[in-house]
């Protein structure tokens, strides 16, 4: 069966925002236009599909954007997507703007209503990984983790500081429910002496053991990375327990949403480039239902299902690694 050629497209953020989106969407709109192609911005993801909120974008509707974070199109979570009605009407939305490609730029749950959508209206859509958490099968890197990982890290550079004059142990928290790649990848290129993360179990009493050595020892910064989503706990609930049981006094620091803000780097920018442009092309070659990632150093195509249900899995080397270098 001929397919029918791509002539507007869709773009939109949906989802946890991450640095690097406007990026992407820039990418996306220049890439649509250079073929020729009509692009219409959806503001605020699936809610504002589903009311209608979409608007022309031309080339100077993504000028001077690379540069910052969040998302020029503003994203949300819509409770109404999750029901067969509310995809109806944004169905209709869609339909009414004559749009016949969508690009969804945003994380697992944004890839799972696309695929919803797709099966039931036929839709094409593309997906974009685009979220802190770097926790999607299909890419190596997801659009906004690097820069994440580099503001949480100028603040552990700080916190050490202040850990070191005063011999203190410091919980660090870092974002991550589900997933430890930034509470790893901060751990490791911030020195610290422990990571604990969601995908592996955590041992509090050979942390405690350890602590307490190291006080003998007179080391002086010690710096816990802990994932919020670690099995015990967050880092207020995990201090409590290392100084109930070594008498050691601590400091904790939430770093939150702060790991959300920000200039995307040099790295979420060339990679938002990269897969914004290859969505497109890759809705323009007849694809739909694929997420486009970059997988050694190319550029895949990967069916979005598999990018939720495929597990991407942390590299346990760096574990390792971070105990023997913190010694
Ligand atoms: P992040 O990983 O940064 O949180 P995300 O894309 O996973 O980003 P979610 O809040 O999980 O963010 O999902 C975004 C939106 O996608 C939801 O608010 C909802 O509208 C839609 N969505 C998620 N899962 C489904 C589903 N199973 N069916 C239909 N729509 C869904």
């Amino acid at each position: 069966m001929m397919k029918k050629e791509i002539e507007r497209i869709g773009v939109f953020t949906s989802g946890g925002d991450a640095p690097g989106m406007n990026a992407a969407i820039r990418a996306v709109v220049r890439t649509g236009l250079y073929h020729g192609k009509e692009i219409h911005g959806i503001r605020r993801g699936y809610y504002g599909m589903i009311e209608g909120d979409i608007e022309k974008m031309g080339p100077r509707s993504v000028s001077n954007i690379i540069q910052r974070g969040g998302t020029i199109l503003k994203t949300a979570r819509s409770q109404a997507f999750f029901t067969r009605e509310g995809r109806q009407k944004a169905y209709r939305s869609v339909t009414t703007h004559a749009i016949d490609g969508l690009v969804a730029i945003g994380g697992d749950g944004t890839f799972r209503g696309a695929v919803e959508f797709f099966e039931e209206f036929g839709v094409p859509v593309v997906g974009v990984p685009a979220t802190i958490d770097n926790d999607l099968y299909g890419t190596d890197f997801t659009i906004g983790f690097d820069t994440a990982v580099d503001t949480a890290l100028q603040s552990v550079d700080k916190i050490r500081d202040t850990a070191q004059s005063h011999d203190r142990i410091f919980l660090i928290e870092v974002m991550g429910r589900q997933a430890g790649f930034i509470g790893l990848a901060v751990g490791v290129s911030g020195g610290a002496e422990h990571i604990l993360i969601p995908e592996t179990k955590s041992d509090l009493d050979a942390i405690c053991e350890e602590v307490q050595s190291w006080a003998l020892k007179q080391k002086g910064s010690r710096i816990i990375i802990v994932s919020e989503g670690d099995e015990l706990g967050g880092a207020a609930e995990i201090g409590k327990k290392i100084a109930e049981r070594t008498g050691i006094d601590y400091r904790v620091c939430v770093l939150g949403h702060t790991q959300r803000g920000g200039a995307p780097t040099a790295r979420d920018r060339i990679l938002a480039s990269l897969l914004g442009s290859a969505a497109v092309e890759a809705l323009l070659d007849g694809e739909a239902n694929v997420m486009v990632g970059e997988v050694n150093s190319k550029v895949v195509r990967t069916p979005l299902r598999d990018t939720w249900e495929k597990k991407k899995a942390i590299d346990k080397r760096l574990l390792q690694l971070c105990e023997i270098l913190s010694r």
